[in-house]
C-alpha cells in the first residue's frame, strides 16, 4: 500500500471523516512493528540508563544545578523573545565565547536546538542554485535542511570521500557546502573528516561538520572531531554541535569563521524567528563546559566505557559495532524483534535505545548503547548480562 497521503476526496477507510486515512496508516504501523509510545519517565525511574545522551553525567551534577538554578532566579523561566529583540542574555553570550574556545573556532552562534542549528546553517550557507552533498546516514535534521535549503541535494553513500570528490568535480553550481556527521548517531563511527576537509578544499566548497556526538566524546578534553583532525580555526569549516548530549543541558550552536556567524545572524530563519534558548539551559551547559575543561579526562573516560561495552557485548556473541565516540550499535535486523529486545532489557533494568525504521533502513533495525562516563565495571558488565539474556531469548 501506498505511504502517501490519500489525495481524492475518498478516504481510505472508507469512512466519512477527513482524518480516518491516519487509523489505516497506524494500523499498518502496527503491523510492522513500527506503532512508537511517549513513554514518560518518572524522576525516580531507577535502573541502568544507556539510552539517554547524558554521555559524560553532567544532567545532574550539583554544580550543574546550581548554576541552572541561579540562572532562573535571575532570568526567569524563559528568555522572553528573539535573539534579535530581547533573547540575548550575557549567559548566550558567554556561552558563545566558551564554545568558540573551547572547539577552537573564530565564533559560535546559539540556537535553541541543534537540529534548528543545522537548519540555520544550511539554508543559511547554500540555497537554490546550489549544491549540498550529504552523507547517506547524515541525521535527520541534515536532511531536513537540505531539503528545506532548495538547493539540489546529491546523496553519497556512506563515508564515501570518492564520491564526494565526484559530484564536486563534476557539478555545474559555483556554491557548494558538504555536510557529514562528525561522529554517526546510531553507529558511532567517525567520518574521514581529513580527506572530506582536502577534497572540499581541492573543489572551492565549504565542509560542514555536525559535532553533536563529538563535543565533550571525542579528542583530546573532548574538544570535537574537527580538533582532533586538525581543522579547528580552519576558514572554510563550519561546525554544529548540540548542548543537549555531553552538555547535559538543552540547546544547539553553529561555530566557525566570524562572517560565517554575522551572516547567520542577519539571514538564519530558525535564528531570527525562533525564541533565544531558555537562560537556564545556557547556563547549565556553560557550567557543564566549565567542568569537561576542568576535568579533560571525562572525554576519555566516556570513550573507553563504550568500547569496554562493546568489547562485552561482542564477547558474548552479539553484532555489536566498534565505538569511536560514546555510541555502539547491536545489530538485531528486524523491528518488531529489536523492539522486544529492548523492552526485555527494559524489564531487567537496562534502558537501551531502540532504532526502527524511519530512524534506519529497513532490516537493519538496531540497538543503541550510549556509555557514560561515569559507568562503572559492575555496570557495563550488569549491561552485558541483559544484553545477553534479552538476545538468545
Ligand atoms: N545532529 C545529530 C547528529 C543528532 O544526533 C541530533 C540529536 N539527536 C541533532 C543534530 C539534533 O540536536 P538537538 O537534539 O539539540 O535538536
Amino acid at each position: 500500500m501506498s505511504t502517501e497521503s490519500p489525495t481524492s476526496r475518498q478516504s481510505l477507510s472508507g469512512g466519512d471523516h477527513p482524518l480516518d486515512w491516519l487509523d489505516v496508516r497506524e494500523k499498518e504501523r502496527v503491523e510492522a512493528g513500527l506503532r512508537r509510545r511517549l513513554r514518560p519517565r518518572a524522576a525516580t525511574a531507577g535502573g541502568l540508563d544507556l539510552a539517554g545522551n547524558d554521555y559524560l553525567g553532567l544532567c545532574r551534577d550539583d554544580r550543574v544545578l546550581e548554576a541552572t538554578v541561579r540562572a532562573v532566579r535571575t532570568w526567569g523561566g524563559g528568555s522572553t523573545g528573539s535573539r534579535l529583540v530581547t533573547g540575548s542574555t550575557t549567559l548566550h553570550a558567554e556561552l558563545e565565547t566558551a564554545l568558540a574556545e573551547h572547539m577552537g573556532a573564530e565564533a559560535a552562534l546559539v540556537f535553541s536546538s541543534g537540529y534548528l542549528a543545522n537548519l540555520g546553517v544550511i539554508t543559511g550557507l547554500v540555497g537554490k542554485g546550489g549544491l549540498v552533498v550529504s552523507d547517506a546516514i547524515n541525521h535527520a535534521s541534515i536532511v531536513d535542511a537540505c531539503r528545506l535549503s532548495r538547493a539540489r541535494v546529491a546523496i553519497t553513500g556512506h563515508r564515501d570521500v570518492e564520491a564526494v570528490a565526484r559530484v564536486l568535480a563534476e557539478r555545474a553550481e559555483e556554491r557548494a557546502l558538504v555536510v557529514v556527521d562528525a561522529v554517526f548517531s546510531v553507529d558511532g563511527d567517525i567520518a574521514p573528516l581529513a580527506e572530506l576537509a582536502a577534497v572540499t578544499r581541492r573543489y572551492g566548497a565549504v565542509l560542514l561538520v555536525d559535532e553533536a556526538h563529538g563535543l565533550g566524546v571525542v579528542g583530546p578534553g573532548g574538544r570535537g572531531a574537527v580538533h582532533a583532525a586538525g581543522l579547528a580555526g580552519a576558514d572554510d569549516v563550519v561546525l554544529t554541535a548540540t548542548l543537549s548530549k555531553a552538555l547535559g543541558s538543552q540547546g544547539g550552536a553553529v561555530l566557525g569563521p566570524a562572517r560565517v556567524i554575522e551572516h547567520l545572524v542577519d539571514a538564519a530563519r530558525p535564528f531570527i524567528f525562533d525564541t533565544g534558548l531558555a537562560p537556564a539551559c545556557a547556563a547549565a551547559a556553560l557550567e557543564a563546559l566549565r567542568i569537561l575543561r576542568a576535568q579533560p579526562r571525562l572525554a576519555d573516560a566516556v570513550r573507553a566505557n563504550a568500547r569496554a561495552l562493546s568489547a562485552g557485548a561482542r564477547e558474548a556473541g552479539l553484532r555489536v559495532t566498534e565505538p569511536e565516540g560514546a555510541v555502539a550499535s547491536v545489530l538485531i535486523g528486524d523491528a518488531q524483534l529489536a523492539f522486544d529486545t529492548a523492552a526485555r532489557c527494559a524489564a531487567a533494568g537496562v534502558l537501551v535505545g531502540c532504532f526502527r525504521p524511519p530512524s534506519v533502513p529497513d532490516g537493519i533495525s538496531r540497538l543503541r548503547l550510549a556509555a557514560r562516563a561515569d559507568l562503572t565495571a559492575a555496570d557495563i558488565a550488569r549491561a552485558v548480562t541483559a544484553l545477553e539474556a534479552a538476545t538468545s531469548m
